[in-house]
């Protein structure tokens, strides 16, 4: 689970996040809406280690990963992260972007090679592993930051804005497919937008964000009908 107790961040005299304290148990697809300004990306900086809380902690399970000053660093917090520009490296073809984060993790090459072959699977893209980016649409782009952010199977995936480049019919279809798939893995996800249609799809719980607190957080209705 991730737990924020009292955290507030500022960037100078403006304060961006009020003391915001917010539960995620394990295994939550949590969506993160609020209009633009509203703090959604600074509260998932925070998650990820990018930036350090002015007040209050953060814990992941029983772990202290930020505190008043000081915060964890990314590499060390066992998470994926996908960005709205997927962020894939130019130069690299699919498969040597997807397999980066363990070839930094000293994954052995013959391991590496099956793992992304699995990742790439996951995502559909199983025939687009020796191709570069460049020779991509934005679905497919975003499809391999996908399998980059899952490949080393990190306990918590952090989400911002990852399909709001993409036209809205493909945004539609990759948002239920993420969905599926982020709940085959079990993982934690936090998924920061401000389309209340991808919330609904996605997540289990709906976080209202407003000027910096929590307005309200809402259970999503399953298809099943069951509260989730
Ligand atoms: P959006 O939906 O437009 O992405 P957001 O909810 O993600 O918005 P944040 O990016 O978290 O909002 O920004 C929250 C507030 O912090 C805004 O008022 C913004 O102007 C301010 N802010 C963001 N980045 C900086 C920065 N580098 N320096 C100063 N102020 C900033
Ligand atoms: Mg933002």
């Amino acid at each position: 689970e991730i737990r924020l107790e009292g955290v507030s961040y500022a960037f100078g005299s403006n304060t961006v996040l009020n003391q915001i304290d917010l539960l995620i148990p394990a295994g939550t697809i949590v969506a993160l809406l609020g209009p633009s300004g509203c703090g959604k990306s600074t509260l998932l900086r925070l998650l990820a280690g990018l930036t350090q809380p002015a007040d209050g902690t953060i814990t992941f399970g029983s772990r202290l990963v930020a505190k008043a000053g000081w915060a964890l660093p990314p590499e060390s917090r066992d998470i994926g992260m996908v960005f709205q520009d997927y962020a894939l490296w130019p130069h690299m073809t699919v498969e040597e972007n997807v397999a980066f984060p363990l070839k930094m993790r000293n994954v052995p090459r013959a391991e590496r090679e099956n793992r992304v072959l699995q990742a790439l699977a996951r995502v559909g893209l199983g025939e687009f592993a020796k191709r570069k980016p460049s020779g991509l649409s934005g679905g497919q782009q975003q499809r391999v930051a996908l399998a980059r952010a899952i490949i080393a199977e990190p306990r918590v995936l952090l989400f911002d804005e990852p399909l709001s480049n993409l036209d809205s019919e493909l945004r539609e279809s990759l948002c239920r497919e993420m969905a599926s798939l982020l709940r085959q893995l079990g993982i934690t996800a936090v998924y920061v937008t401000h389309d209340r249609r991808e919330a609904e799809i996605l997540a289990d719980r709906i976080v209202h964000l407003s000027a910096g607190r929590v307005d309200a957080i809402r259970s999503v209705t399953t298809s099943s009908g069951e509260l989730a």
